[in-house]
């Protein structure tokens, strides 16, 4: 049967989706694969089986801008309708005109991120509504693309800083905070439907509800301000009874993130704090015209880990930015060995079409960039095996990710320590007693009996 005749013939359409980019794209991609949901229209796992394609494309560097091209000139040579949506439909080519129209002419629609009700506009446009509509099928807290038990869970978008590396804000607008009360309601649905660990992802989490002056919302029919401290607490309470875990991403240092360091030493959510210093030498920091650059990183950090002696700090750094010296490159080796940052990751600086960092002189060559980023790592990773080696020996909740057989086999899995995709993991070892076993989704505990790269080794107890 032909798409057309399938469609005359009333099957649900089905639509192609592909998801590219980061996890703010991915919760995007959750919102509009609900929305197809609720309103009847079934998915397909091909392009060629689909009556229309979508694809949420992300154009943050290079490698990215080319993996989302790519994807969309397969999805029109197999499918022929492709819908282009997410981070590089909003991108400008040469001459100032839309970049995936110049590339890909034959596109049915070219949306932005964060644009759910325009995708819908133009499935609804190409491919029209099916006339039955299964509402009731589509759970509350909507498609997820993630494992069953963990979730990202968005509280903002957009953000109103102007990093002159970054281009999101050009693509992604100004800070828009989610109320408070829909983003508590989401995290519940969540929770009650089986996920064990909640990921608050933003582009800038401590700003949430700086857009509208911590404006006071309402949930459950009690006040909250639209606040990270008053989010955080309410997200550990929701958790609480379902024993699941919430995770912090994308946190910058300023003085008021102080508050929610009780909260994590008193078990609210985890002790884990996921907070892109990017650099740390204060002339570097301003030309980056990063956020919270002036506050004093070294005191703060040990002011997080008096007040939270468990607390697990993660972050990316940028090597070889324009103008760096070799002796601000040293200043940024020296706060890694100090600061002693638990997971660090590293880029080389690259330059991003339309970011204003491309102006700044000093630009260094590729292999000194590159050269540098490797020694930042070699730093990194030692700091980061020494804090592994620390763990051998202690007991702790690890979340299984992966355990066939009931993990009569071993698995893998993820403690406190451990964000899934960025992080490393706990290889789990075949339980010792025969009654013990490990399933997906389910914590276990497990004594440390040694690391392996970036990973622990721990037997289940
Ligand atoms: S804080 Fe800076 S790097 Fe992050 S999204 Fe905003 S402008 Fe970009």
């Amino acid at each position: 049967m032909t798409q057309d005749s399938a469609l005359a013939a009333g099957a649900a359409p089905r639509i192609g989706f592909v998801s590219l980019g980061c996890p703010k794209a991915l919760t995007d991609s959750e919102l509009i694969l609900t929305q197809l949901s609720a309103e009847g229209y079934a998915t397909s796992k091909s392009f060629a089986g689909a009556d229309l394609v979508i694809v949420n494309t992300c154009g943050f560097i290079d490698d990215a801008v080319k993996e989302s091209l790519d994807t969309i000139g397969e999805a029109l040579a197999e499918n022929g309708r492709v819908i282009v949506t997410g981070c590089l439909g909003a991108k400008a080519g040469e001459g100032g005109g839309n970049l995936v129209r110049q590339m890909h002419p034959s596109v049915l629609a070219v949306t932005g991120p964060h644009a759910t009700q325009e995708v819908m506009d133009a499935v609804h446009l190409h491919v029209p509504k099916p006339h039955d509509p299964f509402v009731d099928l589509v759970p509350a807290y909507g498609v997820k693309l993630t494992p069953r038990h963990y979730a990202y869970l968005k509280i903002s978008e957009g953000c109103n800083h102007r990093c002159s590396f970054c281009i999101i804000p050009s693509m992604r607008g100004d800070l828009v905070s989610r109320p408070i009360g829909d983003v508590l309601n989401e995290a519940r649905a969540l929770f009650e439907s089986g996920v064990k660990e909640l990921l608050v992802i933003s582009q800038d989490t401590s700003a949430y509800g700086v857009d509208v002056k911590y404006r006071t919302g309402f949930w459950d029919g009690r006040p909250v301000k639209t606040r990270m401290t008053e989010l955080v607490d309410k997200l550990g309470e929701l958790a609480e009874p379902h024993g699941a875990w919430v995770r912090l991403h994308y946190v910058y240092p300023y003085p008021h993130v102080d508050e929610i360091l009780p909260l994590m030493a008193g078990g609210r959510v985890l002790p884990y704090l996921d907070v892109p210093f990017q650099h740390s030498h204060p002339d570097v920091l301003r030309r980056m015209k990063r956020p919270a650059s002036g506050e004093r990183n070294l005191e703060r950090l040990a002011k997080w880990r008096e007040a939270c002696p468990q607390i697990v700090v993660r972050s990316t750094f940028i090597a070889g930015f324009p103008g760096e010296t070799e002796a601000e490159f040293e200043h940024l080796l020296d706060f890694m060995r100090e600061a002693r940052i638990d997971r660090a990751g590293c880029f080389a600086y690259s330059p991003v079409e339309g970011a204003t960092a491309n102006a700044l002189p000093g630009a260094l060559p590729a292999d000194v960039r590159e050269e540098r980023r490797a020694r930042f790592m070699a730093v990194a990773e030692e700091v980061s095996a020494a804090k592994l080696l620390e763990r051998v020996g202690a007991d702790m909740q690890v979340l299984v990710d992966h355990a066939p057989a009931l993990g009569k086999k071993g698995g893998r899995g993820r403690s406190y320590a451990d964000a899934p995709e960025i992080d490393g993991v706990v290889q789990l070892l075949p339980p010792l007693k025969a009654s013990k076993t490990l399933k997906v989704g389910e914590f276990t505990r497990a004594r440390i009996v040694g690391t392996q790269g970036h990973d622990l080794v721990g037997q289940p107890l």
